[in-house]
């Protein structure tokens, strides 16, 4: 799948798999902008590389305009593609070329920035080939049939004119029967959990394109012509995802009744080739899940000792249960209590920052820019109910816009439910959520790719890096005193962490090894100390993608191995802010090709 995978980038995710299966349907032939490769190459100059990437990414929305849309690119907004067979062909005939026409470059040759562009875009390129003619998931992931996305994008923009939208919608709309019909043929025996997505999901895409669209039609400045096409088409759409949700609930009830359905356990060899294009990892998916096995129990044994220490301090007159994880659960249990009250949960995130900057400042760790201060601010009502937490970077064609570290407010929760939220987020947790997201997490990390400059890695930027050094400078920061080396802070930080761990465990248990939901339940709750609601929707969701899950811990991991690797080279040498320094300075490239660099440059 080609996506613009950074998990910051969650809700362009969606699109940009659709972007997939999809090919420019107007035909126009992308590769124009590039110099194609001839058989007389002497005769020719041939461009530079940073030329040829230049023309990449003008051609590469020429050819996804869905994923441009999300891109904020604009000029291929109005476009929607039909995902069918011509578009597949076309689709493949331009990843070849492409291919073709990097294979021109040697990449000895290039810079180091370049070098890790080239790959990045290798990488794209063979996946798509992979994707549309190996992985399939166009035949068997409704889901990924879904035009809503794209509409809700282009209405909700704020800073579009009224009429340039409507006329976008309008020209848009023209292809959704087309679509749908597309969309009809390529399903062949598709797993029950996506079909079932499909079915809700395009509910859900009809309350996008509902007959309240016809209202801002008619106050527009639109022709009366475009008007009652708007209404035609309007209607024309309508009727087509409705027909799609027919198609799937008629599916959905054959597959149930003959069990023919497709199992949504993709298997070992395609899990190995989807880790291998999506981590771009040096490690395989299987030694990494044996990674994280080692690394579950080291977890679970530093909780049992740390909670055996703790244990007198909290309960001096309870006897200790002899069942470790028992034992271990009811003191997580009793300290979660300690944590600010509701109305102060998005005032103490505002006071903790400057206090992580201090201490990474004191402690020489890495440079914080201070002409990049990091704005917090409560999560803006339009993009609230996704994650409690996030951080809101610039995309590629906004770059002066601010970094904002959105925190939602617990305004809408019952009493239980912010309890129930606080007890998570408790007095330690919250920190380390800080550290994760802001300083030095996700924005001290954004500040450093942003000044590598390269569009291609702020488009193509690997998740698993990305996650992966957030997640990493969680233990570095309590390795260097962070809290003071508090045993609550570590038992809470390791809570944290397994979470990280178990996610691989349960991804790869699931896909490959083909774990029951009663092993995968278990393992969340008995062992990682969750909750059922959120054991139960971990494991849905891990019904519902492949190798994502994974993309944390294989990225710390990766990172954290890497470090030690450093330590152990440079002996007393060895630069801890140096270090993180350099790591960050080859902007969001997945990790593997960061130590190649780093390595060569030494
Ligand atoms: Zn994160």
């Amino acid at each position: 799948m080609i996506r613009g995978n950074t998990p910051l980038q969650g809700k362009k995710m969606k699109q940009s798999l659709l972007a997939v299966a999809l090919a420019s349907i107007l035909g126009l032939s992308a590769c124009q902008t590039t110099t194609p490769v001839t058989n007389s190459p002497q005769q020719q100059v041939q461009p530079s590389f940073s030329q040829f990437s230049k023309g990449f990414i003008a051609d590469l929305w020429q050819q996804y305009p869905g994923w441009s849309l999300w891109a904020g690119y604009g000029k291929y907004d109005h476009i929607l593609q039909v995902p069918d067979q011509t578009s597949r062909e076309k689709n493949k005939q331009w990843l070849n070329t492409q291919l073709a026409t990097l294979s021109v470059y040697n990449p000895v040759n290039l810079s180091t920035n370049e070098k890790t562009d080239y790959y990045l875009i290798k990488n794209l390129l063979d996946k798509g080939l992979w994707e549309q003619e190996k992985f399939k998931s166009w035949q068997w992931n409704p889901s990924s049939y879904n035009v809503a996305g794209g509409f809700a994008k282009i209405i909700n923009s704020r800073f579009e004119e009224e009429d340039t939208k409507l006329s976008k919608v309008l020209t848009r709309l023209e292809n959704v029967p087309a679509y749908y019909q597309a969309a009809q043929n390529n399903i062949s025996i598709p797993t029950l959990e996506y079909t079932q997505l499909g079915i809700s999901q395009n509910k859900g895409a009809l309350s996008v394109l509902s007959a309240e669209l016809l209202k801002p039609v008619k106050a527009s400045g639109l022709s009366d012509t475009d008007k009652s096409t708007f209404e035609v088409r309007l209607t024309a759409a309508q009727t087509a995802i409705k027909g799609y949700i027919n198609f799937l609930t008629s599916l959905e009830k054959e597959l149930k009744a003959s069990g023919a359905a497709r199992s949504f356990r993709i298997g070992e060899k395609l899990y190995e080739e989807k880790f291998a294009f999506d981590i771009q990892s040096g490690y395989t998916a299987k030694s990494m899940y044996q990674k994280a096995l080692a690394d579950k129990q080291r977890v679970l044994a530093e909780m049992s000792k740390i909670s055996d220490s703790l244990w007198p301090k909290y309960f001096p007159k309870t006897a200790k249960p002899v069942n470790p994880q028992e034992k271990v659960a009811k003191l997580i249990k009793h300290l979660a209590v300690k944590h600010v009250s509701r109305d102060e949960f998005v005032p103490e995130i505002k006071r903790q920052i400057p206090e992580l900057e201090a201490f990474v400042r004191d402690n020489d760790l890495i440079t914080l820019d201070p002409e990049k201060p990091l704005v917090v601010r409560a999560t803006p009502e339009y993009m609230r109910g996704f994650a409690g937490a996030s951080i809101s970077a610039p995309g590629p064609y906004d770059t002066k816009e601010n970094t904002y570290y959105n925190v939602t407010p617990l305004d809408s929760m019952t009493d239980k439910e912010a309890d129930s939220y606080l007890r998570e987020y408790n007095h330690w947790i919250l920190q380390i959520l800080n550290i994760h997201e802001a300083i030095p997490g996700h924005y001290a990390q954004l500040v450093y790719s942003n000044e590598s400059p390269s569009l291609i890695k702020s488009i193509l930027g690997n998740g698993a890096m990305i996650e992966g050094w957030a997640v990493y400078t969680e233990r570095m920061m309590l390795e260097e005193g962070y809290g003071n080396f508090e045993p609550e802070m570590w038992l809470m930080y390791y809570k944290w962490n397994l979470r990280v761990i178990c996610n691989t465990l349960l991804d790869y248990g699931i896909q490959v090894q083909g774990i029951s939901e009663e092993e995968g339940l278990s393992l969340l709750m008995n062992d990682a100390f969750q909750e059922e609601t959120e054991a139960k929707g971990k494991w849905r969701r891990a019904t519902l993608s492949q190798v994502q899950l994974t993309s944390y811990y294989s990225g710390y991991r990766e990172i954290y191995d890497f470090r030690e690797t450093q330590k152990e080279k440079l002996g007393d040498k060895f630069d801890l802010k140096k270090f993180h320094e350099d790591f960050l300075s080859y902007g969001s490239a997945p990790v593997k090709y960061v130590i190649q660099l780093m390595n060569n440059s030494q």
